[in-house]
């Protein structure tokens, strides 16, 4: 394979990967951005140009919006039998699995994510959700209910209608998969705007979908920035907006979309609370707190980034992760024993630099780990990072920096460490490490979160539901809970006499 529209150095580095010139995938049509403009995409371990993508406008959203229309009204994907669908998604899980090394090596090439991870996580990921969903697909159906009358009465399960998907930069077939799938799954059509840094392997899901026998116009893809977004939520033929991203684009797409009354789901930011108690395995719960902060370079909503520690073990634990902190491999996300590649993107970079710059000229806080990164690579790479002497109402523990940084704070009493745990706008996961099963089921009740983890870190499964309360938004994704939210009930009654 070649590289189209690629620096020659991306073919070089893997192995002859083709990185896609972007795109719009428009009621089964590839074409450019109206107006032509484009995106260049970047190389997180280089920061060289790889290839470019078109930059969808209001024009190109709009355009996206009246296939996907056209496509559900005229029925013939939400009309069909949800067993065909299935089997259709079915089929697509299929040709994903064929193409598994290609998808972990685009993800890999285009977030910076670690080959290994990609591989192993975010492909078999994308896979099951498909898999699942298809599956799902033909357990959609209504009820008939006594009423009393006389009259048969029963309900039908059926779809929103036309789902706007925005994803976020972090998690790119991952988010939209667990949106997608389900969406397609209970007959609704799509348009998709991946983020404007990570939009690769959305371009060629699209091809997948097409080939497993997705009609044309029900799956659409629009490269493009926040003006595309906004776009597809303030359109009134979009009848749910399915977001995942910041709290801060997420309060203005709620606003928008409630303007107008559409369905919303939003998964925003987070800010997870890892509590160790002093009666837990210390060395695996060592481990765990490594992992949950480190793993996708911080760049996880559900980040274990805050850890609190029981006063008597506090000492030796911070020590323990200051010292790893230095043995983490840091380096080319296509290096096998890579932990933690590079950042997704500058802008991603710069904000998590300017939390350490404050931190370092911050005369309470103790800045451990950091440096040890790979010399002169041009990448975004950053080394993870543990802030000590933070307090509770420091920007450090309240906001989310969302990159390989761990702040640290001591407690003395369980309930101390929930109401620490509990004490930010945030409410995505947490988690806690602890011997006593007493208390792993009384502190996971109390703590405020869509997740709670006991003994563990970021255990994820497609049949788990996940999603926020408090700032992190509302919705459920994964589950039968995530196929509900693309699905209405209408009532039927029929008089029998
Ligand atoms: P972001 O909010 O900057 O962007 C998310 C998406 O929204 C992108 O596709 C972007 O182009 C689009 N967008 C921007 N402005 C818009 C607007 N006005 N209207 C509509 N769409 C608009 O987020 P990001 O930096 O890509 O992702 C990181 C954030 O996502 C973090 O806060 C992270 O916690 C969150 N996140 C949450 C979850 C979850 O499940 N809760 C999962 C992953 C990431």
């Amino acid at each position: 394979m070649t590289v189209t529209g690629g620096s020659d150095g991306v073919a070089e580095r893997h192995g002859g990967l083709e990185v896609p010139p972007g795109r719009l995938f428009i009621g089964g049509q590839w074409r450019a951005a109206a107006d032509g403009s484009v995106t260049e995409i970047l190389d997180p371990a280089t920061g060289a140009v790889m290839t470019t993508v078109p930059r969808a406008g209001v024009r190109d959203a709009a355009r996206a919006v009246e296939a996907a229309r056209i496509a559900f009204d005229e029925g013939s994907w939400s009309g069909m039998n949800p067993r065909e669908r299935g089997r259709i998604l079915l089929r697509a899980a299929e040709l994903l699995r064929g193409r598994a090394a290609e998808f972990a090596a685009l993800e890999s090439v285009n977030a910076g994510k670690p080959i290994t991870f990609t591989r192993n996580i975010d492909v078999p990921t994308l896979i099951e959700t498909f898999e699942y969903y298809g599956a799902l697909a033909s357990g959609i159906e209504g009820a008939a209910r006594p009423t009393g009358r006389p009259a048969l009465a029963y309900t039908r399960r059926e779809p929103v209608g036309v789902v706007a998907a925005i994803t976020p930069f972090n998690f790119p077939l991952i988010l939209s998969a667990t949106k997608i799938a389900p969406a397609l799954a209970a007959g609704n059509t799509v348009v998709h705007k991946p983020a404007e840094e990570t939009p690769l392997s959305a371009l060629r899901l699209a091809e997948v979908l097409r080939d497993a026998g997705v009609p044309d116009g029900v799956h659409n893809v629009v490269t493009g920035d926040g003006t595309a977004g906004e776009s597809l939520v303030r359109d009134p033929r979009v009848d749910k907006v399915a977001f995942t991203g910041s709290t801060s684009v997420g309060r203005r797409v709620a606003q928008a979309a409630s303007e107008r009354l559409a369905k919303v789901t939003i998964e925003l930011g987070g800010k997870g609370a890892n509590i160790i108690f002093a009666d837990a395995d210390i060395v695996a719960a060592i481990q765990t707190a490594i992992q949950a902060f480190v793993f996708n370079t911080g760049q996880f909503c559900m980040s274990g980034s805050r850890l609190l520690v029981e006063r008597p073990v506090y000492r030796d634990v911070v020590e323990a992760l200051a010292d790893a902190c230095g043995h983490i491999p840091v380096g080319d996300p296509f290096a096998e024993d890579t932990v933690v590649g590079p950042m997704a993107g500058p802008r991603h970079l710069a904000k998590v630099r300017s939390y350490l710059d404050r931190a370092a000229s911050d005369g309470s806080v103790r800045v451990l780990g950091g440096g040890n990164t790979p010399a002169d690579s041009g990448g975004f790479y950053l080394a993870p990072t543990v802030l000590d002497g933070v307090t509770q109402y420091s920007p450090y523990v309240q906001e989310e920096i969302f990159g390989p940084v761990l702040t640290v704070q001591p407690f003395d009493t369980e309930e101390e460490a929930v109401r620490l745990a509990n004490g930010t706008p945030y409410g995505l996961a947490a988690g806690l490490q602890t011997g006593d099963i007493g208390r792993a089921h009384r502190v996971a009740a109390a703590l405020r979160a869509g997740i709670v983890w006991v003994n563990g870190w970021a255990v994820l499964d497609v049949a788990m539901p996940f999603g926020g309360c408090k700032q992190s938004g509302y919705g459920r994704e994964n589950g039968p809970e995530g196929l509900e939210e693309y699905l209405q009930t209408k009532s039927v009654v029929v008089a029998l006499g």
